[in-house]
């Protein structure tokens, strides 16, 4: 449950009559969807320093082994992901690094940056450059960290995870839900088109799942700014021997995903963490962002093995795979997009035609 003073301030207030008509909703209350969309993209993993640590998470390294990458360092990644035929640089974070990180800290510094905002501008700006439009998924922000960012992005996200206040997020540094959703809601005061999603598994119950994904309807109904929600279950690893969630607990989550979301969010679902097969009748329409594991440009289907799994998928659903950008369709114009990133779309070079390529092949 949403801690009180969390929802309130947030301003949100779940019907328990809606939570309850939500927890009775299953597989057969919802239809699969007319097709499957995915986006090409790149991972930018512009530091592994965390504040947090989430104990399902294997992303984060501790002070003394995070890494921050040079800008020489993403600028050749981007110009590989450029140069496969990629439209999105997704830049991975941890949460903003605490000042346990001074190698870190230094490293920013030793680039120009007294934070990792700053930093995070510049390696957004040079993605554009080199023919990628960005997408960062950097925490929990402040108004401010996020404005300083915002115009240079395509699109921006975080994962709410649960509304619950769950063991998984416990200890001294700890996530909180009440962050997540003020992180949420400023993107949409800030007119961002947002990712965000629910990571099953961590200890929630079926009253937080169905109030989690009621919170992002919410916010979305306020501001009109979720393109798409993730369904993740969490996956055993070094860190995390919680299990992961079953098969049937996947279906009646994504089906509560789909029942409660309007239909412009699209429901997606990580096929390499997921049984994405037997998910699909329950309403995931988006198979998010897949990335080249190569740079053998010479043979693009060679670079692109995850592509082929893709295609695979829709086709057991009979249904069509089509690209998109990493920012939806219906927020590319004045209202959702800084100058930055309409240029770059708009732009009558080699990257401005594949954008528009991946626009127009969604419209068709
Ligand atoms: S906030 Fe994200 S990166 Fe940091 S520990 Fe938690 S899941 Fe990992």
């Amino acid at each position: 449950m949403i801690p009180s003073a969390e929802a309130d301030d947030v301003g949100l207030e779940i019907d328990p009559d809606e939570q309850e008509r939500l927890l009775s909703v299953g597989p057969a209350d919802v239809s699969a969807a007319p097709e499957l969309t995915f986006a090409r993209n790149v991972f930018v993993p512009l530091t592994t320093a965390c504040r947090y640590t989430c104990t399902y998470c294997t992303y984060y390294d501790p002070p003394g082994e995070a890494s921050l990458l040079s800008p020489e360092e993403l600028r050749e990644i981007c110009r590989e992901g450029a140069g496969a035929g990629c439209t999105e640089a997704l830049f991975t974070f941890g949460d903003d690094p605490d000042d346990r990180y001074e190698a870190i800290y230094e490293q920013l510094q030793s680039y120009g940056h007294d934070s990792i905002h700053s930093y995070l501008r510049e390696a957004c700006e040079i993605a554009l450059e080199e023919g990628l439009l960005p997408h960062a998924n950097p925490g929990d922000q402040t108004r401010e960290q996020m404005s300083q960012v915002a115009d240079v992005n395509a699109s921006m996200g975080v994962m709410l995870e649960t509304t619950a206040d769950v063991p998984a997020h416990a200890g001294s540094r700890r996530k909180e839900p009440g962050q997540r959703l003020t992180t949420i809601r400023t993107a949409g005061e800030l007119g961002i088109p947002f990712t965000t999603g629910i990571l099953v598994g961590i200890g929630e119950d079926w009253t937080d799942r169905a109030e989690s994904l009621l919170a992002i309807a919410q916010l979305h109904e306020r501001y009109g700014h979720i393109q798409e929600v993730i369904v993740q279950p969490v996956s055993p690893n070094e860190r995390w021997d919680g299990g992961r969630p079953d098969l049937a607990t996947m279906r009646r989550t994504v089906a509560m995903a789909r029942a409660a979301l309007p239909e412009e969010i699209s429901v997606q679902v990580p096929p390499n963490l997921a049984r994405t097969r037997e998910l699909l009748d329950c309403g995931v329409d988006d198979l998010g962002g897949v990335s080249p594991v190569t740079d053998d440009h010479v043979n693009p289907e060679y670079a692109w093995p995850a592509l082929a799994e893709l295609r695979a998928i829709a086709d057991s659903a009979g249904v069509p795979l089509r690209e998109r950008l990493p920012v939806y369709e219906r927020y590319v114009d004045e209202a959702w997009l800084g100058e930055p990133v309409l240029e770059a779309i708009r732009a009558e070079d080699d990257a401005g035609e594949r954008f528009r390529a991946v626009l127009s092949e969604h419209d068709g």
